[in-house]
């Protein structure tokens, strides 16, 4: 779940020069890996029309481009006479549960449904990976649905995470930017950034069995958690949310050497574009993504993407946001 941050954030303002030089060099440079994981969206329940406009759409394919650096072999979900699976979600238009039948998935591809309805605005979206209802078939095609062929996944403590993919919610009543190319207003909330946070909880971040593997402490006291990437990099364990579900609040870690607040704590802030920084891609890697080191294409981008993320007005007056922050 993603919320609107509860505090007044300072960040650095840059040129536009720099900017438009940036973004024309991203438009010319290759940089995906070649065994990529996809992100399919699949827009059959938005009836409210969140994503009727391609610009919507276009914003959310931006926020899965941050995941082109994962290269897990994911197998596909490909039904038959013998072999069928059942999923249940909760539809994003707010319609309730609907169940799916036999929903193929394609080899190195997760599939993410999206649609928007309105709610309070104190929380932006959520996500989930429904629940699986029904598997039949052989041993390997009901492996295949647990885990698509990530090796360590099925295990009693489980080293790794496969998913078919979830549902993604958005709230139709928020203020967003969708915006690629310009910052968000200063009351606005930056679409990309909600996105790019509900997809990494679709790849299992603060949901996964293998995430979990990782958490020690408890509701009362507080919940750390202990995953060997993320304790390379920060060099003690990290603070969690009151779920175990997020980094905590205002956990911050780098992009490139520059300091900003994890993607991945629960609540983002109006007016700015956030990233994925070194502590976020950590969490991830720990519950069983495989991550290389970016090229230098990639690394560019990454850079020229947090120029932009980082350019806004100083003068933001975000109000406090009360209510559950998780
Ligand atoms: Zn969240």
């Amino acid at each position: 779940m993603n919320t609107p941050h509860p505090f007044r954030y300072i960040s650095i303002s840059l040129q536009r020069y720099m900017l438009r030089a940036s973004l024309i060099a991203i438009s010319v440079m290759p940089v995906l890996p070649a065994n990529a994981i996809d992100i399919n969206f699949d827009y059959r329940f938005d009836t409210q029309g969140m994503f009727s406009d391609p610009t919507r759409r276009a914003a959310l394919e931006a926020a899965a481009t941050v995941y082109d650096r994962f290269t897990d072999n994911l197998l596909a979900i490909n039904p038959d006479a013998q072999n069928t699976w059942s999923l249940s979600i909760n539809r994003p238009d707010g319609g309730g549960n609907v169940t799916l039948n036999n929903l193929n998935v394609n080899a190195q591809s997760i599939t993410v449904f999206v649609g928007g309805w309105g709610f309070h605005p104190s929380v932006l979206g959520w996500a989930g990976a429904g629940n699986i209802t029904n598997v039949s078939g052989s041993i390997a095609w009901q492996q295949t649905i647990q885990a698509r062929g990530q090796l360590g996944a099925l295990d009693p403590n489980p080293t790794d995470y496969g998913v078919w993919g979830g549902a993604i919610t958005f709230n139709k009543n928020v203020d967003w930017h969708f915006d690629l190319n310009t910052d968000p207003a200063e009351n606005q909330q930056d679409f990309l950034t909600t996105a790019m946070h509900e997809i990494g909880h679709i790849l299992g971040f603060g949901e996964a069995a293998s995430w979990g593997q990782h958490i020690q402490g408890d509701a009362e006291n507080g919940y750390t958690f202990h995953g060997q990437n993320s304790l390379d990099l920060i060099g003690h364990p990290i603070a969690l949310d009151r779920y175990g579900s997020h980094w905590a609040e205002g956990t911050y870690s780098v992009i490139d050497g520059n300091l900003q607040e994890t993607a991945m704590d629960p609540s983002t802030p109006r007016g700015q574009r956030q990233w994925m920084t070194d502590l976020d891609y950590a969490g991830f890697a720990d519950i069983g993504w495989e991550i290389p080191e970016p090229t230098v294409a990639f690394v560019f981008m990454s850079c020229s993407l947090l120029l932009l993320g980082r350019h806004r007005s100083t003068n933001t007056n975000s109000t406090i946001e009360t209510g559950d922050l998780s």
